[in-house]
């Protein structure tokens, strides 16, 4: 029988996700989806300096939002919980002295040594040479100690990632990492492996920073006596900036995190779709709009690539436009309502109206406020803008029409003010005074806006507006001429 696919998420909870964080998350949930497999979140907290207040919250609610639903996690439970590795730490501590009475892990008491995690600088530790029966001895006595592998230091080590290939390292470039802190706490080096095997992990997709530590992991699966999983690492994403120099995505470069993101009126679904794109795309098609449940289906681990992506910013707008064009009239109110509320404290005369001419002419929804400030206040404008020679208007006809325009709206019924009866009104002025249409929008439209380009033309605008304020600027502008 084949094995079922499990992958996992697991966050080290920093407080914020990063977008090359949502796509493992992304990926790893498809690869699930795709094979009929599982997706677990699991929370990777075990460096507690770092610990960040409501992180795990965070990662909890983006992947609601993102719609990313993990079949286990430490909120919803499972048969391989807790999913918080905090809450694991016997398990690590059961595994490490294993370890260590098989003579494949060591307690190591130097403190210098411990105190840096990273510092590798005692090559050869005389801590590994320690008869275990001393060892345990100091343990017993209440020496602090750190837990490391014993590392195999000849010959190589090979793996097979399956999007970058097969890695071969040499063994003397590898070192005995800690497994148990001082703290007692495992480090993510040990942990994630233990859970790994535990929580029946087949395929772990990760960001490529991990690639490098791969070989030192494939030891430890090896002397725990763990099947080795399917490893793809992801590539990097890279951002470009104004001088087209590609670096690593960082804020530099523009919103990073999901929620950030959100906030600048992307769709959650645009911004999945989007990322779903960073580094994997599938063959045979151009097609690039994916909704989720489509992507399930597509979605291909052969098709990962190994060249860094670039995060387009462009791209992501236009990928927004998408799905704010696909939204029903009444979604798209919904939606947008907050950011016009914002910029809008006025009453519209229609707003369903002002929601059909922006859906679409915005590409994310933080645009919407400065489409529509004209809305709200007629400022002071250069009256000069009125008189355009392209347009054939000048001082003389540009009062010709706001007077008549005036006299013509004045009779139109409230509930005949909609964009064809007021049409109709403006051509009727052309009718009478021989001015071209052009003329006469161009002047009305910026009478009422005060600017040369606006969302919607001159009778949108009124219907929008509303007769009393329509009628208000016609004669602001009016009495400046
Ligand atoms: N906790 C690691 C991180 O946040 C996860 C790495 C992995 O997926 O193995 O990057």
């Amino acid at each position: 029988m084949k094995k079922q696919v499990v992958t996992r998420y697991a966050p080290s909870p920093t407080g914020y996700m990063h977008v090359g964080n949502l796509r493992t998350a992304l990926y790893s949930y498809l690869t699930a989806r795709k094979n009929g497999g599982k997706f677990i979140l699991r929370i990777e907290d075990t460096d507690q300096a770092r610990f960040v207040a409501d992180a795990t919250k965070i990662i909890i609610d983006t992947l609601h939002t993102a719609g990313l639903k993990y079949d286990e996690g430490p909120d919803i439970g499972g048969p391989n919980g807790p999913y918080t590795q905090s809450e694991r730490k016997a398990i690590y501590m059961q595994y490490a002295q294993d370890l260590v009475d098989q003579g494949k892990a060591y307690y190591c008491f130097c403190q210098k040594r411990n105190a840096d995690e990273d510092c590798e600088a005692i090559v050869v530790d005389p801590c590994a040479d320690l008869p275990l029966e001393e060892a345990k001895k100091k343990v017993a006595e209440g020496a602090s100690f750190t837990i490391r592998h014993r590392v195999k230091k000849t010959g190589t080590t090979t793996f097979v990632d399956n999007v970058f290939g097969e890695i071969t390292v040499q063994n003397d470039t590898l070192h005995d990492i800690i497994l148990i802190k001082s703290d007692g706490m495992p480090t993510y080096n040990f942990a994630h492996i233990i859970d790994d095997h535990l929580m029946g992990v087949t395929h772990v997709l990760r960001g490529s920073e991990f690639i490098t530590s791969t070989p030192q992991f494939i030891q430890l699966h090896n002397d725990l006596g763990f099947e080795v999983p399917q490893f793809y690492h992801l590539p990097l994403i890279m951002g470009k900036n104004e001088a087209g120099e590609v670096s690593k995505l960082s804020k530099r470069h523009g919103a990073v995190a999901f929620s950030d993101l959100v906030a600048l009126g992307y769709l959650p679904q645009a911004i999945i779709n989007y990322i779903s794109l960073l580094g994997w795309h599938p063959a045979d098609t151009d097609q690039e709009i994916f909704s989720l449940s489509e992507l399930e289906q597509v979605f291909d681990t052969a098709n990962i690539r190994k060249s860094a992506a670039i995060f387009d910013y462009d791209k992501l707008k236009w990928v927004n436009s998408q799905y704010i064009l696909k939204m029903t009239p009444a979604e798209f109110k919904e939606y947008a309502m907050p950011y016009i509320r914002n910029t809008l404290t006025r009453d519209v005369f229609d707003v369903d109206k002002l929601c059909e001419i922006l859906q679409p002419r915005v590409q994310i929804f933080s645009e919407i406020a400065e489409k529509i400030e004209f809305f709200q206040d007629l400022v002071d404008f250069d009256i000069n803008l009125l008189f355009n020679p392209k347009k054939k208007t000048d001082e003389q006809n540009s009062k010709e029409i706001l007077s008549l325009a005036l006299q013509k709206l004045q009779s139109v019924e409230l509930s005949d003010w909609h964009n064809d009866v007021l049409y109709q009104q403006l051509e009727d002025i052309c009718v009478q005074t021989g001015l071209k249409p052009v003329s006469v929008m161009w002047v009305v439209r910026i009478a009422l806006s005060g600017q040369t380009v606006t969302v919607g033309g001159a009778t949108e605008i009124m219907q929008i507006l509303g007769k009393s304020e329509t009628m208000i600027r016609l004669q602001t502008t009016l009495n400046r001429l």
